[in-house]
């Protein structure tokens, strides 16, 4: 892992990002389309993209890096942000901070823990975290809105995409019922399933989400203020979930392979990071058996390899 002070070399990683968008445009297996939905079924899943967003705010790209896709479930992470903002520890008497080992739409381990999702980054998680958002005083941000404040512009919403989900999503709408039925559901379900809808629909380009990861590799600093000391911690605590859970059943063989914190959407988005070094976002709409983009974890693992970015430690010798 590279430490704050150890500059990275930008010409180097721009060669890099562009030797990985070439392998990755030339590999023969490029994964299915989700079948979740009309829209993302009928993309063209040759398709790759990859951003990287350093510490020092360059933005180096490579593939198809402007063009935007529906972030999906990486919205959790932005929705679990603001939840953990407004409520702090309270989040977690509502969900919990296991891995689930089922896929990111089972129900069945929510009977099990009587309506307490295993953790923020599956379905059922994910509605509860919203269910919490709903319950926040005043006008508070919605997910799009901080999108939107992280991007530094206005960020629009996959208006079919949105629609198909709030009309269809029966097995989302069952989990917020049954989350209700064990009183771990305070709003309408509708409501619920409305916003997670608008949430999953944001629309962001592999540098848009680069960017807007940014505040989750805050830089070491020597003097912090309370507040600053505090988004420290949440960050730490928010990537440790995206570790563990953040590609579900996957989340065990992505740490083998890539060794970063990172949420996936079945949109083929994945947002990664390296800790005090840089935000990654990758875009590929081909997905694996687990509902996470294949060429975009094939081309994280080859990132991590040849930067030599690991949380899990350093091939070479500093
Ligand atoms: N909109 C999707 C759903 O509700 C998001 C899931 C995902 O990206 N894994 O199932």
């Amino acid at each position: 892992m590279a430490t704050p002070d150890r500059k990275i070399d930008l010409n180097r990683l721009q060669e890099v990002c562009d030797e990985i968008a070439e392998e990755m445009m030339s590999n023969d297996e490029w994964g299915e389309a989700s079948g979740q939905s009309k829209e993302l079924a009928e993309i063209d899943t040759h398709q790759f993209g990859i951003a990287v967003y350093t510490a020092g705010d360059d933005l180096i790209a490579s593939g198809k890096a402007e063009e935007r896709f529906t972030i999906q479930s990486i919205s959790k992470v932005f929705a679990l942000t603001l939840a953990l903002e407004a409520f702090g520890e309270k989040v977690w008497d509502r969900v919990g901070r296991e891995p689930s080992g089922d896929p990111f739409n089972s129900i069945i381990d929510l009977e099990r823990h009587k309506g307490k999702p295993r953790n923020p980054f599956i379905n059922a998680g994910a509605l509860v975290t919203i269910d919490l958002l709903l319950s926040r005083k005043g006008k508070a941000e919605s997910v799009r809105e901080f999108v939107t404040r992280l991007v530094g512009h206005k960020v629009g919403v996959n208006r079919a995409v949105a629609n198909s989900s709030k009309g269809g999503g029966f097995g989302n709408r069952a989990m917020a019922n049954l989350s209700k039925f064990f009183d771990n559901l305070n709003h309408d379900v509708d409501d619920v399933m409305d916003a997670y809808a608008e949430q999953c629909a944001v629309m962001l380009s592999c540098k848009e989400l680069a960017k807007a990861g940014d505040y989750l590799m805050v830089e070491g600093a020597d003097s912090r203020s309370a507040a600053e000391r505090k988004r420290a911690e949440r960050v730490r605590r928010i990537n440790s979930l995206m570790l563990t859970c953040g590609q579900y059943d996957g989340s065990g063989e992505f740490a083998y392979r890539v060794g970063l914190p990172a949420k996936s959407g079945v949109g083929g988005g994945i947002l990664a990071i390296a800790p005090n070094t840089a935000s990654i976002a990758v875009w590929s709409p081909g997905l694996d058996a687990n509902g996470n983009s294949l060429l975009g974890t094939m081309a994280l693992a080859r990132l991590a390899e040849k930067m030599d970015w690991s949380i899990f430690g350093s091939l070479r010798r500093r």
